[in-house]
């Protein structure tokens, strides 16, 4: 079997806006979803589905899939992932261990394993070891919105639509406090600082956020690499960390060696797919870390890490970004119930294939 062609395709998914805040990314006010997907296909027919990181700078991710990537697999057996990964591994090592090289090889993994998947005719999270849910506990992400009134009213909204875990991207102590108000004591509440505190200033947001009693604060320091520094603010903030979504496999290793954080969180979509994502599971499970995959985007990445989280023996939480779209590829797929939980799907592989007519509608690039 071999590979015959990797697409790569972008699309934009127009957010509805509920009310007038907008949210805010980084400054800039969020108005869309971009989102980066790869088709693999193969001579047999059988095409698999992946994502990787796009946001602002998919152009980078996608030339380093056109024009590296692509040429490089053509002709590989699909069937061999993890040779044929470790080889993208190994030569786009040039381009940088972390950014646009390893975002596109999870791109193409995420691919193999849905094609793997197919080609068994099991959904991925049984050849990944089989789980006894059904579904998995999502928890809202609400992006940051900056005003204690619009963070009362999305977490208002994620409490009707069940959700019993809600996490912030706000950083003051007005915004978060609204959100805990509205959310009541009995509701796991976490906060995003999305890296924009100094270590001091981070170890004093922390001392003041103390009584809310969050569940986690999560990459509060800039760099995120300064691993001694998240151990500073864990240790002297008194509030238990996250982070890891712009993590590597290494680069676990040393978060877990400093004593960083107490949740772990691999982007599949960034830290190289299926085959990563499972080495940091068990990486974690050695230092007794929990893992709760971060999972920004709305495409076959999502899809891809709730297979990931199915098949961990302890239970998790799916993110789930808590911006609406009018409409999605993947319809309700990536949607949770009124429990508060989404289904894992139980098609083969990643169990549910992008609607191709909403792709050419919101097909960008
Ligand atoms: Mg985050």
């Amino acid at each position: 079997m071999k590979i015959t062609k990797i697409e790569s395709i972008v699309i934009k998914m127009p957010m509805v806006v509920d009310g007038n805040v907008v949210p805010m990314s980084r400054g800039v006010a969020r108005t869309v979803v971009e989102t980066l997907l790869v088709r693999v296909d193969t001579d047999e027919g059988v095409s698999g589905w992946g994502e990787g990181f796009g946001s602002r700078i998919f152009s980078a991710t996608k030339a380093a899939i056109d024009t590296v990537m692509s040429p490089m697999c053509i002709g590989r057996d699909p069937t061999a992932i993890s040779a044929l990964v470790e080889h993208l591994q190994h030569v786009m090592g040039n381009l940088g261990r972390n950014g646009p090289a390893t975002f596109g090889i999870s791109a193409i993994d995420i691919a193999l394993w849905d094609i793997a998947g197919k080609l068994a005719g099991l959904p991925l999270y049984r050849l990944l070891g089989g789980s006894l849910r059904r579904e998995l506990p999502a928890y809202a992400s609400v992006p940051r919105y900056g005003e204690p009134r619009a963070v009362a009213h999305y977490v208002e909204r994620a409490l009707k639509r069940g959700y019993r875990h809600i996490k912030l991207h706000e950083v003051t102590e007005d915004a978060i406090g609204a959100g805990r108000k509205t959310a009541g004591p009995d509701v796991a509440l976490m906060v995003d600082c999305s890296s924009s505190c100094t270590v001091e200033q981070a170890i004093d947001l922390a001392q003041k956020l103390k009584p809310l009693n969050l569940k986690w604060m999560e990459e509060p320091v800039w760099p995120p690499e300064d691993y001694a520094g998240l151990a500073r603010v864990r240790t002297q903030g008194g509030i238990p960390l996250a982070a890891g979504e712009n993590a590597m496999l290494s680069d676990f290793k040393n978060l877990f060696l400093a004593g960083a954080i107490a949740y772990a969180q691999p982007s599949i979509i960034k830290v190289g797919g299926v085959t990563q994502m499972r080495k940091v599971m068990a990486l974690a499970d050695a230092f007794g870390v929990s893992v709760v995959p971060h999972s920004s985007g709305l495409g076959p990445g999502l899809i891809a890490s709730m297979h990931c989280i199915a098949a961990m023996a302890n239970d998790s939480l799916v993110e789930r970004y808590d911006s609406d779209v009018a409409e999605n590829p993947l319809h309700d797929a990536i949607t949770p119930g009124g429990n508060g939980c989404i289904a894992v799907p139980q098609g083969p592989g990643l169990g549910v294939d992008p609607d191709p007519d909403l792709i050419e509608k919101l097909r960008v690039g």
